[in-house]
C-alpha cells in the first residue's frame, strides 16, 4: 500500500466537509480496498463512514422500509421485513462480505453483477443523499456509474412495501455475483420486472413488465423473446445465455410469488 491520510468522522457534516476530488469515501472497503491494492484509485484521503450511527439500521416505517447507507448486508439479511430483499441480501457473497459489505458501497459502485441494483429498480426505492432524493429508476447510469456527483453521500434507501416480489439469480459459484438476477414485484406503481448482471447495467424488461400487468402468470412471460443485443458476454456465460437466463428466472420468480 502506499500512503494516505485516514479520517474517521463521527457526523455526516464532518464527512461532507472532508470530501474532495482528492478524499473517497470508504464503506465497507469490500471493492474499495483491493481497488487500492491494486493502484487503481490513488486518493490522498479516506473518509471512514463506519463512526456515523445515523447510517446504520433497517427501519420499518408504515409501508416504507427506510435503511441506512452503511448497514451491512448481513443485518439487511436479518432485518428487512421485505421478504424478497432479506432473501437477496444472505445471498451476496460469503460471511464476511455479508459482515462487511454496506448497500450504500453496493449501489455507489454498481459494478454490474451486484444484486442491490434489481432490488432499488424493481422494488421501486428511493436513494437519499446529504443532498437529494433520487428515485431509483434514475440512480444506475451505466457500467459503475450513477448520478451521484462529487461530495455527495448516500444516507439511506427506503423501498416501499410491495404487494409481493421474487428475487432468482444464477450466481457464479465463486464470487456469488449475479451472472443473472431477476427482481419481478407487484408495487402500488405496477409490476416492475429488474434484471441485473445481464446488461453493462440494472435494467427493467418493459416487455414482461406489459406482459404480466395483463396476466400475472408464468404463461404470459413464456412467448417473449429477449434479444442477446447488447448483453454481456464473457467467459462465465455468452450474451445468449444470458437472454435465455433472464426468461428463466423471470418465470422463476413469478412463480414463486404465484405460489
Ligand atoms: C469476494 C466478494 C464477493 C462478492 N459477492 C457479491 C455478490 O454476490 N453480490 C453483490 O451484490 N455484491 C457482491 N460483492 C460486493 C460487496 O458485497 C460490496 O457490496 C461491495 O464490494 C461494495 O460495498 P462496500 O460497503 O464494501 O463499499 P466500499 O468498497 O467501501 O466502497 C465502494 C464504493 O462506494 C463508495 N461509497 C461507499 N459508501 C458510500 C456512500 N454512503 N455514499 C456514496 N458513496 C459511497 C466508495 O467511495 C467506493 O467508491 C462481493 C465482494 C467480494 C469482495
Amino acid at each position: 500500500m502506499y500512503e494516505f491520510n485516514y479520517k474517521r468522522p463521527s457526523t455526516l457534516d464532518e464527512a461532507a466537509a472532508l470530501l474532495n476530488e482528492d478524499t473517497v469515501l470508504l464503506a465497507g472497503g469490500q471493492t474499495l480496498l483491493p481497488t487500492l491494492k491494486q493502484r487503481l484509485a490513488q486518493p490522498e484521503a479516506l473518509v471512514d463512514l463506519s463512526a456515523i450511527e445515523s447510517l446504520r439500521g433497517v427501519c420499518p416505517d408504515g409501508d416504507q422500509l427506510a435503511i441506512g447507507s452503511m448497514t451491512t448486508h448481513a443485518e439487511v439479511a436479518a432485518k428487512a421485513t421485505i421478504p424478497a430483499l432479506a432473501s437477496l441480501a444472505k445471498g451476496i457473497g460469503d460471511a464476511q462480505v455479508r459482515n462487511r459489505g454496506t448497500i450504500g458501497g453496493s449501489i455507489a459502485n454498481n459494478d454490474p453483477a451486484a444484486d442491490y441494483p434489481a432490488a432499488v429498480v424493481g422494488l421501486n426505492a428511493v436513494i437519499t443523499t446529504n443532498k437529494r432524493a433520487i428515485a431509483g429508476d434514475d440512480f444506475f447510469t451505466d457500467l459503475f456509474e450513477t448520478v451521484l456527483e462529487e461530495g455527495e453521500i448516500i444516507t439511506n434507501v427506503t423501498f416501499p412495501q410491495p404487494d409481493a416480489a421474487a428475487y432468482m439469480k444464477f450466481d457464479n459459484p465463486a464470487s456469488r455475483y449475479a451472472i443473472v438476477g431477476v427482481m419481478v414485484a407487484k408495487t402500488s406503481n405496477g409490476i416492475r420486472v429488474a434484471i441485473t448482471g445481464a446488461g453493462p447495467c440494472v435494467f427493467r424488461q418493459t416487455e414482461m413488465e406489459a406482459a404480466l400487468s395483463s396476466n400475472f402468470s408464468t404463461q404470459s412471460i413464456e412467448n417473449i423473446n429477449v434479444s442477446a443485443d447488447g448483453l454481456n458476454s464473457d467467459l462465465h456465460a455468452s450474451a445468449e445465455y444470458r437472454a435465455n437466463l433472464i426468461k428463466v428466472l423471470a418465470k422463476r420468480a413469478v412463480a414463486q410469488i404465484d405460489g
